[in-house]
């Protein structure tokens, strides 16, 4: 800037600023074209996005003059989001930085002087969005529940979960017929939730909602459910209250929740252990290995038994009823109908009083444990039966969950009842109410049933292979019934589930009133 060229032009563009007209006062003749100085051009750089309370360093260093003169830079921050009290660090470098202490938009304004002249103003935009404090990662829900998600194709992303189900992958056609998910990380915020169609083999009504619980017991259904032609799509209208939350298509029985449960029976004074044994789990399932190389850890298998002392009303010994639930890893509607009865079997009513006096009850909750853990509908991840139905291998099959139930059932009931009742539950969840029955007499068992339930369905299916042909073979019972309950498309269908449950223990004890059911 030193040069005499530099200074004559200078002190020419001085006088012509001053107005002292044209011509070369300075008597050095014509300055030249190539001579003028340029007004320098700014750059204050390229737009960014970045997360709250990061340095954002600008980037000035495309700022040009033509004359190639040192150029020095005066950065401004010209508008802040509310709240925030941002300065610049180095606001005449060629790179100032700032904090952006608050969410929203930062603009930067740069002029560029090249000591005989400024630039016009360059702007930048700096747009900050709040960092999630808690990054969100699908997991599953526990080692011992439904791990129906294929969740390496899983993700979150822009405050939307997006869940992959991953039955298609040893071709069951069942496919998933669910999804349970633990998810982390979403205290104060109201993420939403996609599930692919794709391999789920389930559709889902149109007014039902899925479900959300923070305890794995208490479920709440989501605000708001649509669908377009590849998801499932729902979201709560209010932030999560905990970091942690259950997510699931419908109010799911949990595991983890059987054995506190029947242990909050015991104080009944009714329910004790089907062996000489204490405690409600009989046998375990092994650990196995799943299609994807994922190990199914051991899974508990429980048992309980229901009685009373003394004879049944006619002078005979009481008969023995058989109750399990949960042989479909996904029926949930089937655990909360045994819910419903046994917790009805326990209270103070009348009928169940009668239902005691002539029933010892023995109960097994949660049949295929290693299903449960990922079994798609119906499978239980055993070798040789990877996508076999658990409920058609009763007769004929080595199913480890199957071989113990059905020796344990022996065992503990010297292998004759009166009485056999396997719950499930309808998955479709596309009906209204939906009871349908099956077993081996069902015409006296409709009229007693009948006395309690307002609708319900005899299927005269054939169900070969299945838990009731075991029985009629091994235990000879003189009612044997799959009760298949449908899931309600209202907001706590696990409350009908558990009547109609309690139905079924009103309308025993009324047949055996009846003396339908002989001695033993
Ligand atoms: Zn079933």
């Amino acid at each position: 800037m030193c040069s005499a060229r530099f200074f004559a032009i200078a002190l020419c563009a001085m006088l012509l600023i001053a107005g002292c007209g044209g011509g070369d006062g300075d008597g050095d003749g014509p300055a030249s074209p190539t001579l003028a100085n340029a007004t320098p051009v700014a750059s204050a750089g390229t737009a960014q996005n970045v997360l709250t309370n990061t340095v954002v360093t600008l980037n000035g260093s495309a700022s040009t003059d033509a004359n190639s003169d040192p150029l020095t830079y005066a950065w401004t921050l010209t508008s802040r989001p509310a709240g925030s009290t941002a300065t610049l660090t180095g606001a005449t470098s060629a790179a100032p930085t700032f904090t952006a202490d608050a969410a929203g938009t930062y603009v930067a304004s740069l002029v560029v002087d090249d000591g005989l002249v400024r630039s016009a103003a360059s702007t930048v935009t700096v747009t900050a969005t709040v960092a999630n404090p808690n990054p969100l990662t699908p997991t599953f829900s526990s080692p011992d529940d439904r791990g129906t998600l294929d969740l390496p194709n899983s993700s979150y992303a822009g405050g939307v979960f997006t869940f992959q189900s991953r039955w298609d992958r040893t071709a069951n056609s069942a496919g998933a017929r669910f999804m349970f998910a633990q998810v982390d990380g979403v205290l104060g915020q109201a993420p939403a939730f996609r599930l692919a169609r794709a391999n789920l083999g389930l559709s889902i009504g149109a007014s039902s909602k899925f479900a959300f619980s923070y305890d794995g017991i208490t479920w709440e259904r989501f605000s708001n459910r649509s669908s377009d032609a590849a998801y499932f799509i729902w979201s709560h209208n209010a932030a999560f209250t905990a970091n942690r939350v259950y997510v699931s298509v419908w109010p799911a029985w949990t595991t983890g929740r059987t054995l506190p449960w029947i242990q909050s029976l015991v104080g009944s004074g009714y329910v004790g252990s089907t062996t000489s044994s204490s405690g409600f789990v009989f046998e375990t399932r092994t650990e196995t290995v799943d299609e994807l190389g994922d190990v199914v850890t051991a899974t508990p298998m429980y048992a309980f038994k229901i009685s009373t002392p003394g004879l049944a009303p006619d002078g005979n010994p009481k008969r023995k009823v058989v109750l399990i639930s949960g042989v479909h890893g996904s029926e949930d509607a089937g655990n909360y109908a045994l819910k419903g009865a046994v917790e009805y079997l326990v209270a103070n009513d009348p009928q169940a009083g009668v239902a005691r006096a002539w029933f010892d009850f023995y109960v097994y909750p949660l049949v295929s444990s290693a299903g449960r853990k990922g079994g798609g509908t119906r499978g239980d991840f055993q070798s040789g039966y990877m996508t076999g139905d658990t409920n058609r291998n009763w007769t004929n099959s080595t199913f480890e969950t199957l071989v113990k139930h059905k020796a344990a059932i022996l065992a503990a009931t010297g292998g004759s009842v009166s009485v056999f009742i396997d719950f499930h539950g309808d998955v479709t969840e596309n009906t209204g109410y939906n009871l349908y029955e099956a077993g081996n007499d069902n015409v006296a068992w409709a009229a007693a049933l009948g006395a309690y339930e307002p609708t319900f369905t005899i299927d005269p299916s054939s169900f070969a292979g299945t838990s009731i042909s075991w029985a009629q073979g091994a235990l000879a019972p003189d009612l044997s019934l799959i009760a298949e309950f449908g899931y309600i498309t209202v907001d706590t269908p696990q409350l009908q589930q558990e009547t109609a449950g309690a139905n079924h223990i009103r309308a025993l004890a009324l047949l055996a009133d009846q003396r339908f059911f002989g001695p033993r």
